[in-house]
Parts: structure tokens; C-alpha cells; sequence
């Protein structure tokens, strides 16, 4: 069995591979604009290119026998997508689009997409259910919800089965120290805590303090990267065993924490205090995301391995081996 993980080279990707190849053959296709130092080896073979450029799939369909295709690469800052969404509808929708294309041409059938919390928008509940109303707020969440209908259709007219993970808050590093989450720039909370206590970053600003939560700042959802990796590896045998075809999961802990808590806890796990700075609220953020996992649990038995301190503590590990 070949797996095709295109974005093989990010976050994600790169942990998903890790996992992946101790039972698959990987091959990893990337163009390396985001992605950063991964690991290879000799059940993974590196693939340089765009996902839009037909010419690169063909390549890739003809060379190599391709089983399913997880697909990560796509622009994730919900920020840029509101100040240059053509690029976010360019690289999230027209070239995956122009994947699917290329995979119902080669037959290849089995399509794991990485989709987001950010489809649902401000939700009105404080658990989320997959049934929860999507309604997404900016065009990074609507480019994902655009797939996820494409996949619809189009598995309704050809042979094209599909499994939607949306993804709450990815964090941590594989047990390995040997990658972790690192963006340019970074704007995520625990890897720019983590850079701060380790003396990169001169203080953290908390983005608002008045929400409606227990202590005013937002709450989300930590998943631990492995936990993810270990989802779309679940997600692809279910699709192999017909246990799930076209469906879509959440992806969560089932457990929200806010700003605060996890500073507090990147504080317990490295022993150091941060300075912070309490800011004013960072546009598009809802108050709370939590995410109800039930349904993958159920399907295909999932269930996070990881807690919080462990997710932090992995992230650490990796932070510190980084900086040294
Ligand atoms: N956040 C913060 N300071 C930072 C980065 C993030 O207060 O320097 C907050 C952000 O406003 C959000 C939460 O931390 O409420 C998680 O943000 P992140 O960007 O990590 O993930 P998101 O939930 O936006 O996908």
C-alpha cells in the first residue's frame, strides 16, 4: 500500500508521515513553502512540486502506484486569508481541485482531507457536534468547507471515497524531539509561549480578556499532533474496511482550556514565568471551541493518548532541543 501525502513536509504531515511509515509506503509531496526540515527514510521518497500543477500529479500517478491520498498542504493563517483570500481560494480550493481531478483520472479512490474548526464559524453551543451548524467566518474556513461540499458531489458521480477530519487546536511534537511545530511566522499560542520562557521572544500578549469564558480569555480545544497522525491512519484503514465512506469527523480532546491555563501550564512544565502583556482581542476569534470527538470514537475507535501537560510537555522537549 503507497500512500501520496501531499504537504508531507508540514506540521501535520510530517508527524502523520512518522506514524504512517512503520506499516506504509509514503511518498510525500510538497513544494516546500511552508514545510521545513522532515524526516525520510526508506519507506518514505520525496516529491518537489505544486499539488495545482497537473503536470507534477501526472508525474507522481505514473511513477508510483498510489493506494489513497492524504492531503494537508494548504495555507492556514485565518488572518492572511481575510487580507488576501485569491491566495487561500488559489492554493485551499482550485488545487485540490485540480488533485481530485487528477485522482478520479487515475482511479485512485480513498482521499483523507484535513479540515478545520474554523468551518464552524462562532458556534452557538459549547461543545461541538459534527451536526453543529457550519458557518465559517473567513476564507481560510470557507475554503475548507468549499471542499469538503466538492467531495460531496463528486463522490456522488465517481468512484471517490472520503473521510473530512476537521482539526481543533494541532499542538505538541512527536516523542522523538526530532520534529515539532515550527511556522514563519509563528502565530500560534503554545510554540510562542514555549520560544518566550525559552528566552526567543521578549514577552507574550494575551488577545483579550473580556470574552464570555471563566476568565475572560478564549478557550480551544489542544490536540496532540500524534493523536492527529494517529486519526488519518484509523480514518484510511476504515475507508480500506468499509467501515466509514464519506464522513466527517471532529477532531478534539473534549476539553477546552483557556489563554491563561495554558500559559500556566507551559509555565509548570518548563519552570520558568513569562511576562505578559494583556492585549486588546485578535480579529475572527471565537470566545470557546470544543470539539466532541463521540462520533470517531464510536466509528473507528479513536481516542486521544495524549493530555495537556503531556502535549505541552512534548512541544517543550522539542522547543528546548531547537534552541540549544
Ligand atoms: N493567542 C494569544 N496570544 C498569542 C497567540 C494566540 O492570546 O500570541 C490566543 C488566540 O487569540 C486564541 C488562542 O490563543 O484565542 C489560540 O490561538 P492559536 O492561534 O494558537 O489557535 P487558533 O485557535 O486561532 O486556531
Amino acid at each position: 500500500m503507497t500512500i501520496l501525502v501531499c504537504g508531507g513536509a508540514g506540521y501535520i504531515g510530517s508527524h502523520t508521515v512518522k506514524v504512517l511509515t512503520s506499516e506504509y509506503d509514503v511518498v510525500i509531496l510538497d513544494n516546500l513553502t511552508t514545510g521545513y526540515p522532515f524526516l525520510l527514510n526508506d519507506k518514505a521518497s520525496f516529491e518537489k512540486g505544486d499539488l495545482g500543477d497537473p503536470a507534477v500529479l501526472d508525474r507522481i500517478f505514473k511513477k508510483h502506484n498510489i493506494d489513497a491520498v492524504f492531503h494537508f498542504a494548504a495555507n492556514s493563517l485565518v488572518g492572511e486569508s481575510v487580507q488576501n483570500p485569491l491566495k487561500y481560494y488559489k492554493n485551499n480550493v482550485s488545487a485540490t481541485i485540480t488533485l481530485l481531478d487528477k485522482m478520479v483520472e487515475y482511479g485512485v479512490n480513498k482521499f483523507i482531507f484535513s479540515s478545520t474548526a474554523a468551518t464552524y464559524g462562532i458556534p452557538d453551543t459549547d461543545l461541538i457536534t459534527e451536526d453543529t451548524a457550519t458557518n465559517p467566518i473567513n476564507p481560510y474556513g470557507k475554503s475548507k468547507l468549499m471542499i469538503e461540499d466538492i467531495l460531496s458531489d463528486v463522490s456522488d458521480v465517481h468512484n471517490l471515497e472520503y473521510v473530512v477530519l476537521r482539526y481543533f487546536n494541532a499542538a505538541g511534537a512527536h516523542e522523538s524531539a526530532e520534529i515539532g511545530e515550527s511556522h514563519d511566522p509563528e502565530t500560534h499560542l503554545i510554540p510562542i509561549v514555549l520560544q518566550h520562557l525559552l528566552g526567543e521572544r521578549k514577552q507574550i500578549s494575551v488577545f483579550g480578556t473580556d470574552y464570555d469564558t471563566p476568565d475572560g480569555t478564549c478557550v480551544r480545544d489542544y490536540i496532540h499532533v500524534t493523536d492527529l497522525a494517529n486519526a488519518h491512519i484509523l480514518a484510511y484503514e476504515g475507508l480500506v474496511n468499509k467501515e466509514v465512506a464519506n464522513e466527517v469527523f471532529n477532531l478534539g480532546n473534549g476539553a477546552g482550556y483557556s489563554v491563561k491555563e495554558i500559559i500556566e501550564v507551559c509555565e509548570k512544565v518548563s519552570g520558568k514565568s513569562a511576562v505578559i502583556e494583556y492585549a486588546d482581542r485578535r480579529t475572527g476569534d471565537p470566545a470557546t471551541l470544543v470539539a466532541s470527538s463521540k462520533k470517531i470514537e464510536e466509528k473507528l475507535g479513536w481516542k486521544p493518548q495524549f493530555d495537556l501537560e503531556e502535549i505541552i510537555g512534548s512541544a517543550w522537549r522539542w522547543h528546548s532541543k531547537e534552541t540549544k
